[in-house]
């Protein structure tokens, strides 16, 4: 990236995307694990999402599953 990778930058890292291969199963329409009722499976750690803006929409889509389970 311009100005970025020069001869003056004091640290150079590889930022290398990681995103969890796992994903935890969850119903389509519930947000719930297929067997395990009341778990909703969310956001990055669980294989829905893969940055800090799909995590949050992931998690608001997961917050009105579970109030629709109530
Ligand atoms: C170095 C780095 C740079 C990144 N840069 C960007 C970027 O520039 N833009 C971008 O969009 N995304 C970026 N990401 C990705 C982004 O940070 C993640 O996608 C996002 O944080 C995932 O949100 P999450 O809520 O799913 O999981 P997390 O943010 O990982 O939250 C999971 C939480 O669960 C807690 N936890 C874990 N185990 C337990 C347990 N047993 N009990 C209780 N709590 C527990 C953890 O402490 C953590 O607080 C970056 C990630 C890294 C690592």
């Amino acid at each position: 990236m311009k100005g970025y990778y020069t001869n003056e930058a004091i640290l150079v890292g590889v930022e290398s995307r990681s995103s969890s291969p796992v994903r935890i199963p969850r119903e389509k329409e519930s947000f719930q694990h297929p067997q395990v009722q009341g778990l909703f499976p969310c956001a990055e750690g669980a294989g829905y999402a893969g940055g800090i803006v799909s995590a949050a929409i992931d998690g608001i889509n997961c917050a009105n599953a579970v109030l629709k389970f109530q």
